[in-house]
């Protein structure tokens, strides 16, 4: 399967002029053998190219390298995305005009990083495909300390082949579908803000986080009934819930309420110091807590109340005194502040529509255990004690508009 990206790109219904560094995705297997064609349908031919691996994957894909003017093999022992790590790498570059990341995550990071800095085009060679993170821009690393997510380089390219992504334990499959499935979510808590908020909103961005969830859904329910795995349709629907964060310049489309759930798991918090799991782990128990929530909340009637800036005994309490200044910080400008709390209650009855199109409890509890995917809070080391906390905490983590931050202005009948 191949994806053209030129028609998501420019112009737009929403008003906006949609920017995308990524020309070409493909996800097919044995991709790898067409390389050099796809490289040159991206204008990326003849380029003076640095290709970057790990040492486990060079010799993992033994065999399906690819052509380089260069090669830098990173020890995989240590390997993590750093700025101190990543600009060492580049004093060993041999004046690439383009980079080739060749790995998982963090080794997209060492071609993103770097592109970015010298303003020359990457391509994504993955080789899984557990996340969206592939075709976005953002880059998750520490800088000088701190973990950041910041905008650096797309790829301009994408070619991902099957034949190595099919080799991925099923624990990275779960993963993978938990983050699409979160866009039950994500996409409800951005269309519930637009309302409510006034905050922009965009039905193409928005349309293509749905396909990528239709289309995981499809493989999902398919491996539910027969076992098999479709990678095809899997990576296809990574690779496009990616493209909307470049589209939108930020993470609105894909990550809502249920992505902070990851956040709260790697900030470790007093009470969560054991919680533990991968990115789509942590991602699908944030999924179907705020599933169970939000159906619950449809149920009721709310009333609007006034806004109070989170308090400083609160957030100490919920987040101890080593992440508190930082969390007050995040909450400064609150959204909630920037509209009248009665707008929620105003549009309730559209509220409740939009939730009435999130697959009840049931349905999503049977099809994360048919595919053997992480969802309860105890199964990523969270004290199922805390179920009814851990959603409304993690909000406090970003200052992003979701139903379960308007719950700060509502009580319900
Ligand atoms: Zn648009
Ligand atoms: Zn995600």
């Amino acid at each position: 399967m191949i994806l053209d990206c030129s028609p998501y790109a420019g112009a737009c219904a929403c008003g906006k002029d949609h920017e995308l560094e990524t020309r070409l995705v493909v996800v097919e297997y044995n991709a790898i053998a067409n390389f050099e064609k796809y490289m040159e349908e991206a204008g990326l031919a003849g380029l003076h190219r640095t290709v970057i691996y790990d040492s486990i994957i060079y010799e993992l894909t033994e065999g399906k390298h690819i052509k380089a003017d260069q090669e830098i093999v990173l020890p995989a022992q240590g390997l993590r995305s750093e700025d101190v790590l990543i600009e060492d790498m580049m004093t060993r570059l041999d004046k690439p005009e383009v980079l080739i990341a060749y790995g998982a995550g963090t080794i997209m990071d060492f071609g993103r990083y770097p592109a970015y800095k010298l303003g020359i085009p990457f391509v994504a060679v993955p080789t899984l495909a557990s996340s969206d993170g592939f075709t976005a821009s953002i880059c998750s690393v520490i800088l000088k300390g701190q973990k950041k997510s910041i905008r650096m380089k797309a790829p301009a390219l994408v070619v991902a082949d099957l034949d190595i992504i099919k080799g991925a334990p099923m624990r990275l499959v779960a993963s993978g579908i938990n983050d699409i499935l979160s866009k039950y979510i994500s996409l409800a808590d951005w269309k519930m803000s637009a309302l409510v908020s006034g905050e922009d909103y965009c039905p193409m961005v928005a349309g293509l986080a749905e396909d990528a969830l239709q289309i995981m859904r499809a493989a999902a329910d398919k491996m539910a009934a027969t076992g098999e795995v479709d990678y095809e349709a899997m990576t296809m629907a990574q690779m496009k819930s990616g493209l909307t964060m470049q589209l939108w310049e930020n993470s609105r489309a894909a990550s809502g309420a249920e992505h902070l759930m990851a956040h709260l798991v790697e900030m470790h918090p007093p009470r969560f110091e054991k919680a533990e799991g991968i990115h789509g782990e942590c991602v699908g128990v944030g999924t179907f807590a705020a599933v169970k929530e939000y159906h619950r909340l449809a149920a009721l009637t709310p009333r609007a109340k006034p806004f109070e800036p989170l308090k400083r005994e609160w957030v100490l309490e919920k987040f101890g005194e080593r992440l508190c200044d930082g969390i007050m910080q995040e909450n400064e400008n609150d959204v909630l502040a920037s509209f009248d709390p009665q707008n929620i209650v105003d549009h309730w009855e559209e509220i409740r529509r939009i939730i009435a199109s999130i697959p009840p409890v049931e349905e999503m509890e049977a099809l994360y255990k048919a595919v053997g995917s992480k969802y309860l809070p105890e199964h990523i080391g969270i004290d199922p004690a805390l179920a009814d906390e851990m959603l409304p905490i993690s909000a406090a983590i970003r200052n992003r508009l979701t139903l379960i931050r308007m719950c700060r202005v509502l009580d319900f009948d």
